[in-house]
């Protein structure tokens, strides 16, 4: 491969480094140790194996520095080749070829599991990045092993109780509070609740709609999910191979309900959590569920994990002149099919993801008349290229590997690794970007040309997946208006600056989200909002801030994303809960 020449295989190489770096932890030298890193640039990303939380730390002697401190208590021996896995392999990762390995060894909690990535450094091979990652404790191992089962006694006591009553009274939470509450029960709260249980937690998870996958099921009639069902897959249970590639909105709902039967989730819906407080001296929340067609439960529990949504609580601007407008206005988290509204004029303001769907969805249905307003550049790619981070996928690998390699890029890899990959989808969908240039249209490439992953991470948003409306703004289907060339809105519809009236019936703000901060402020009250911290966006280590780790407030956790990111920290997050019920944690 360009630039790495090797003497001995990459099986050698990196055991070579593994026998180094166990050597390096044993004798507890700052200098040895830094010195199995590489010089120029290197980094090491930790999932909760040594330092109970997700940090990213850059540089040899700063690694040396973090981890020398931890190795007493966490005492990691057995280090080795991952048996079972993959093999070490010469790849190309962020446009830099290293020898990439996968390693196990165990830390006095479990086994643990590693990934590093060696490049020629001074005359060697050096770890360009290093990732250890908590897989299980020991004694308290995923009960998916298949253990579960095993053990029952019931299961040939005939005349005693069997698996229904069992589960009634699992779920009945008659005379007794769960350990953990989850409050949501889309994708982020079933995979958790999943987690938990399989981690032996008693979990209830909650949820204020009627019926499981409601979040989903009312969402625009059109909407189809923007990434493959192949990266999409929820834990333990991967959907069948029939599946469509793109999953419509109410087919992954009906999912959820069959996943909640099947991992046996004890799940309430119709349930809102209306009021929660924190005991100091107990740890202990006190928690008002309010329940449809029954009396309010009070409830003590230790966790509460918020799975509430990035995409609750609707964004909705200020427009002046908006309260003019005799026809309709409203929100694209409200907007239904386009086929109520054949015949119409409409705006959509917004040019993410719902906006084009939304446009698109008009324009298809018979709208007379359909335009997209801009309020500032928006991110396009082609649903083709914006598949291409997930290119991992396709290698040939187990899934439970490329999962792990997912999470083993330190930020500042994964960061260049999208600059490049957002560099080649500009040129292969360079047709498409001309024409809507030609339109009009405002591109940008995000922060630094890093792409739609970081948007997403950063704000959740400004990008579209072009699922075919990109063409319909460069055909003219679908019209384009920039918000800098309306003046106000008015009664018929917008007025632009140049004193014409842009008529419309309907106007679709799709304008976006409230993070799942703002969403629990309400529930919380401002004192324990503001102890949270921030929540969502990468912080200085380029880790996500409040996601899946300890947040400011003792017992108070989230979880949210995409289905990829839900599923593999899920796992992280019930470890650090299951961890804190065991007193494992300092
Ligand atoms: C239009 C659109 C398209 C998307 N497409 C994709 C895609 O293709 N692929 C992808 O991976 N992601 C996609 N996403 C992003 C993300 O996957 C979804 O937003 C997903 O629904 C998030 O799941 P969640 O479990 O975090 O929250 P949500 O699905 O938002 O669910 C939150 C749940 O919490 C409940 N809740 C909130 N507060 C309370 C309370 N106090 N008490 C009780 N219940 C409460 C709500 O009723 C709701 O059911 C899309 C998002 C949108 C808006």
């Amino acid at each position: 491969m360009d630039g790495l020449e090797l003497r001995v295989s990459p099986t050698v190489s990196a055991e070579q480094w593994l026998a180094d770096f166990s050597g390096a932890l044993q004798a507890r030298e700052p200098a040895r140790l830094a010195g199995l890193f590489a010089e120029k640039e290197c980094w090491w990303r930790d999932i909760l194996a040594f330092t109970w939380d997700l940090h990213t730390t850059a540089g040899a002697s700063a690694i040396a520095e973090r981890l020398l401190p931890t190795l007493a208590a966490a005492a990691p021996r057995k280090l080795q080749l991952a048996p079972g896995r993959t093999p070490p392999r010469l790849v190309k990762r962020a446009g830099t070829p290293n020898i990439e390995a996968l390693f196990s060894f165990e830390t006095a909690v479990g086994p643990c599991t590693g990934v590093v990535r060696l490049v020629p450094d001074r005359g060697g091979l050096r770890a360009w990045t290093l990732m250890t990652a908590l897989d299980e404790i020991r004694g308290h191992e995923d009960l998916a092993g298949g253990r579960h089962w095993q053990d029952v006694d019931w299961k040939r006591n005939f005349g005693g109780e069997n698996w229904a009553d069992r589960r009634r009274q699992e779920t009945g939470y008659a005379g007794r509070d769960p350990e953990v509450l989850v409050v949501g029960a889309a994708q982020a709260g079933l995979m958790v609740s999943a987690r938990l249980r399989m981690l032996g937690l008693d979990a209830l998870t909650i949820d204020r709609e009627p019926r499981l996958g409601d979040s989903w099921r009312r969402r625009y009639h059109a909407l189809t999910l923007h990434n493959e069902t192949r990266v999409n897959h929820f834990p333990y249970m991967p959907f069948p191979r029939s599946f469509p590639v793109f999953i419509p909105k109410d087919m992954l709902a009906n999912w959820f309900e069959l996943y909640a039967e099947a991992m046996e989730l004890n799940v309430w819906t119709g349930t809102e959590l209306t009021a929660a407080s924190y005991d100091q001296a107990d740890r202990r929340w006190t928690v008002r569920l309010k329940r449809a067609g029954e009396d309010e439960r009070v409830m003590r529990v230790k966790h509460i994990v918020f799975c509430n949504g990035v995409s609750t609580i609707h964004k909705m601007p200020k427009l002046p002149g908006l309260e003019e407008f005799r026809g309709t206005v409203v929100h694209s988290g409200d907007y239904g099919s386009g086929l109520d509204w054949t015949g119409k004029r409409a705006l959509v303001l917004g040019t993410g993801t719902s906006g084009h769907d939304v446009a698109q969805d008009l324009a298809v249905s018979g709208a007379a008349e359909v335009s997209l307003i801009q309020n500032g550049p928006t991110l396009v790619v082609s649903l083709k290229e914006a598949q291409a981070p997930y290119a991992l996928y396709d290698e040939d690998i187990s899934f439970e590997d490329c999962d792990l390699l997912a999470a083993s890029f330190p930020f500042p890899v994964y960061r260049r690794s999208h600059q490049q990959l957002t560099k080649k989808n500009a040129e292969v969908d360079r047709a498409l970007l001309e024409g809507l240039k030609r339109r009009g249209f405002q591109l940008t490439s995000g922060p630094d040309g890093t792409g739609w992953q970081i948007m997403y991470g950063q704000r959740g948003g400004g990008y579209y997946f072009d699922a075919g409306c990109s063409q319909m703004v460069v055909d003219g289907k679908v019209g384009l208006i920039q918000m800098a060339a309306i003046e106000r809105f008015c009664a018929d519809g917008a007025r632009l600056k140049d004193g014409t009236v842009h008529k419309a019936d309907l106007i679709v703000l799709a304008t976006g989200y409230q993070g799942q901060k703002e969403a629990v402020r309400p529930v919380l009250g401002d004192a324990i909002t503001d102890r949270i911290g921030p929540v969502w966006g990468f912080d200085a280590e380029g880790e996500l801030a409040g996601m899946w780790r300890p947040t400011g407030q003792p017992g108070l956790w989230f979880l949210a994303g995409g289905l990829a990111q839900c599923r593999i920290y899920s796992k992280v997050l019930a470890l650090q809960i299951k961890a804190r019920q065991l007193g494992l944690v300092p």
